[in-house]
């Protein structure tokens, strides 16, 4: 199997680095190159994205795969960043390093200075070469995106094959900047550097693991359904509120906005302000879940509880878990729905409303 489609610690190795982008803010856009054989393995290894993820068939040459990638780019876009898909690793510090050069070069790329003696030889050294200023290259290699389309078609015009995309820019005359590159973001070719991650990974195993809860609740009016979780259910009364009432997808949006210790939905989405009069409530979540992924986390389960005599929850609750995994970008086995009555008890027992509770996870590996 491609090492890029292999497992590293239980996730694709193409996963990882694709979120590794996903998760940076300044990146609005994806483009993956894969082989036109790999439909199959790229399906499975693929993650759910924060970002419109885009495949483009790969060419005879490392040169043509660029191109391809360049070319598929949506509209819009001024500056692109081209990695390595088998350097899952790359630390958030060395994307924002090229990002940071790229304001003043025509293109920027990640290296680390040799450090080990460089000998020429075969079986016997035959010379010794001096390491000053020689540098081990990295990538996200960055560049303009007009400015590398012209370098890489000309390229393709007069040349043969590059060792990287420096290379190609450095022919048609671009500079390049040289930015902190990072052991982290190693490339894996052999067993070794499998292992070498893992104990990297080990090693950095600062991972920020946070739960959130959330409760709400949104008093009966007259109406002929209520939305919960994205999800319209008959019944012969509404749900009263300012936006359509979703109570699920309140208390989800809370107890993601409480695991960031970012506020409540009221901080984001003033009650006050008629915009969101009526508004569908997928908005608000869907502002949390980018919130989390532009802090760098990953939601990794969502349990939720409805708390109501009527309407019954259980013919809907398979759609609702569906809906949810949608909109938190994540597998439905990752996510619960539960209801319960309160023995008609209180205000949800003499059925005035409908109460919601939940707890979400969040991992920043
Ligand atoms: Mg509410």
């Amino acid at each position: 199997m491609p090492k890029q489609y292999r497992d590293l610690a239980g996730v694709p190795v193409i996963a990882r680095t694709i979120r590794a982008f996903d998760s940076h803010p300044a990146i609005t856009a994806l483009v993956v190159v894969r082989h036109p054989d790999d439909a199959d393995l790229f399906a499975a290894a693929r993650p759910r994205t924060r970002l419109p993820l885009i495949e483009a068939m790969g060419g005879a040459t490392r040169d043509a795969s660029v191109r391809a990638g360049l070319a598929a780019l949506p509209e819009g876009i001024d500056t692109v960043l081209i990695h390595d898909a088998a350097r899952p690793l790359v630390p958030r510090a060395v994307i924002d390093g090229v990002l940071a050069a790229l304001v003043d070069h025509d293109g920027a790329a990640p290296a680390l200075p040799v450090t080990d003696a460089l000998w020429r030889g075969d079986a016997t050294v035959t010379g010794t070469e001096t390491r000053d200023g020689l540098w081990r290259a990295q990538t996200p290699q960055g560049f303009h995106l007009s400015a590398i389309r012209a370098a890489h078609a000309a390229h393709a015009a007069h040349r043969g094959q590059a060792a990287d995309d420096v290379e190609v820019a450095r022919a048609h005359g671009l500079r390049v900047a040289i930015t902190q590159g990072a052991e982290a973001n190693l490339k894996l070719t052999t067993a070794g550097d499998f292992d070498r991650a893992l104990r990297l990974m080990e090693k950095d195993s600062d991972m920020d693991i946070r739960t959130g809860n959330g409760f709400d609740v949104h008093r009966f009016c007259e109406g002929d359904h209520v939305m919960l979780c994205g999800v319209a259910v008959p019944h012969d009364r509404g749900l009263l509120g300012h936006s359509d009432a979703d109570v699920g997808l309140h208390t989800i949006t809370d107890a993601i906005y409480g695991a960031l210790c970012a506020g409540d939905i009221g901080t984001h989405f003033p009650p006050s302000d008629p915009q969101w009069k009526g508004a569908p409530s997928h908005i608000f979540l869907t502002h949390a879940v980018d919130l989390a992924a532009s802090m760098g986390f990953t939601i990794t389960h969502a349990d939720l509880t409805l708390i109501c005599e009527r309407p019954k929850v259980g013919p809907h609750a398979g759609a609702m878990r569906a809906r949810l995994a949608d909109l938190l970008r994540i597998e439905a086995g990752r996510v619960s729905v539960k209801a319960t009555t309160t023995e008609r008890l209180g205000f949800a027992g003499r059925e005035e409303g409908i109460a919601a509770l939940a707890t979400v996870t969040l991992v920043k590996p």
